[in-house]
């Protein structure tokens, strides 16, 4: 191997330099990359695993240099006093690892300053997740805001495999694979605020989809009277939960606020004199007086394998996050039926059609009807924003839509845009609902084997009030647009 010096070629320091510990642990350093070859001084021979990485990673030709080792510790001197004195932040995270302070950052590097202040944005803008991705012709990182995808940056094409090795180093994944998913997480200290951020990086044709899901320990929960539950529907709900046993399903698609009701319902019910066990995925809120449990699908603690462990413990109330099988499903309805309040979640459309998702599982007419005590099934509606609301004329599809549902408006509402709201005339999300609560008429129809829409039927004929209805509700009144009911609860 021909003999060089790094000097001739002043590498890149931060900006497409492979990551700091890489060059570390082989002492081997990029010193140029043109379109389609690398060159790559070491201090020692390649072994064959680190060229077929190398060969991967850039996925053309590689050619090596030798380099001197005192020359390769001089120049990541210089570059680590270098970032110490640009970025104190940055220093900190070489320190520690596995914090990473970004609210103070000042820095120049561009790609760690870059992912810094999409991740600092997103915070700041409360989204709930944040999309990178790379096409033909550009890099785009969007942010759902409001369960919306919004373009937040769209950058050149060449950022995009900086940002992608940045998240990975941030999260601790490999930064050379390249061809398989990675999942891993970062966690985020920004002001007094503590965020864990999910990350998923899938290779797609022209390169990764890379997905970071914001989830803030310290925020605020909803209480049970800020969920968009109102009058009658908010009086059954309570008295559902104040009962000592049963099963309370809630239901809606993924992102419909299931967790945030649950999560306000057992924060309603703690109290000294009970246990309460809820085991989740993700912890999205820490709540005291509540013994939350994490899943890890890689160890084995699933849904089912907790909740036998758990019931040995004899809680008063459990909430398991999700029931997806007939082994959650079974135990959870024999939880119910021993004596606990069980609190579950499932994906099915409305309230009604959780009795046939569990016949379907396996669980038997009889057990539902014996357990069940209600379930309430709820989508997620965008607000219009209160600084720019105004009155609009009713249209004519709005007033038959309306009409057919037994309502009646004169006029209804719209949000102007206004900085506030981003222009969007929206700001914030309630939950629109579909409740219902058994009795004993109720336990004698699902215990039969009647039909789903006869089940439906007969409720409707006694009063639940459909989710569409609670919506359309919800847009007369100005909370909300009757384009946004259409939206998410299509009947
Ligand atoms: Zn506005």
């Amino acid at each position: 191997m021909v003999r060089v010096s790094i000097e001739g070629f002043k590498p890149e320091v931060d900006r497409d330099q492979y990551p700091i510990e890489f060059v570390k642990t082989h002492s081997l350093l990029k010193l140029k990359e043109t379109r389609d070859s690398v060159t790559v001084g070491t201090c020692s021979p390649v072994s064959a695993v680190v060229m077929e990485e190398l060969k991967n990673y850039h996925g053309k030709k590689i050619r090596f240099f030798l380099v001197d080792k005192s020359e390769l510790s001089a120049w990541l001197g210089s570059r680590l006093s270098d970032i110490t004195l640009r970025s104190p932040s940055e220093a900190v995270y070489l320190n520690h690892h596995t914090r990473l302070l970004i609210d103070k950052l000042e820095t120049d590097a561009p790609t760690v300053n870059l992912v810094n202040s999409i991740l600092i944005e997103g915070i700041r803008r409360e989204v709930s997740d944040i999309h990178i991705e790379v096409d033909a012709e550009a890099t785009v990182v969007r942010y759902r805001i409001d369960g919306q995808l919004q373009t937040i940056h769209r950058l050149t094409q060449e950022r995009f495999n900086g940002i992608s090795s940045r998240i990975k180093v941030m999260a601790n994944l490999n930064i050379m694979e390249r061809r398989l998913p990675q999942d891993g997480r970062i966690t985020v200290h920004l002001d007094s605020d503590v965020f864990d951020i999910r990350v998923s990086i899938i290779p797609i044709v022209d390169g990764e989809s890379i997905v970071l899901r914001l989830f803030n320990k310290k925020r605020k929960p909803l209480n049970i009277d800020q969920l968009g539950l109102q009058g009658d529907a908010l009086i059954r709900m309570k008295s559902l939960y104040h009962r000592t046993q049963g099963l309370v399903l809630v239901t809606g698609p993924t992102g419909s606020g299931k967790t945030t009701t649950l999560n306000a319902v057992l924060r309603e019910l703690r109290s000294e004199s009970l246990k309460i066990v809820s085991i989740e995925d993700p912890v999205e809120y820490i709540t005291d007086g509540v013994d939350q449990i994490q899943t890890n699908e890689k160890i084995g603690l699933t849904f089912d394998t907790i909740l036998k462990r758990v019931l040995r413990q004899d809680p008063n109330i459990i909430m398991v996050g999700e029931i997806r099988d007939l082994q959650t499903a079974e135990l959870a309805v024999r939880a119910a039926l021993t004596g606990h309040l069980v609190f579950s979640t499932l994906h099915t459309k409305d309230s009604v059609s959780v009795v046939t998702r569990l016949k379907n599982m396996g669980i038997e007419g009889y057990l539902i009807s014996a357990v069940l005590k209600g379930a309430l099934a709820q989508r997620l509606v965008r607000k219009i924003c209160d600084k720019c609301r105004v009155k609009k004329k009713i249209g004519h599809a709005e007033r038959m839509l309306l009409r057919r549902y037994g309502l009646d408006a004169d006029f209804l509402f719209q949000g102007k845009g206004c900085e506030r709201c981003n222009g969007t005339g929206f700001n914030g999300r309630t939950g629109i609902f579909e409740l219902f609560v058994s009795n004993e008429e109720i336990e004698a129809i699902i215990a039969s084997d009647r039909r789903e829409y006869e089940v439906r039927e007969f409720l409707l004929l006694r009063g639940m009030e459909r989710l569409v209805i609670d919506g359309l509700k919800k847009a007369c009144s100005g909370v909300t647009t009757v384009g946004e009911v259409e939206r998410v609860a299509e009947e």
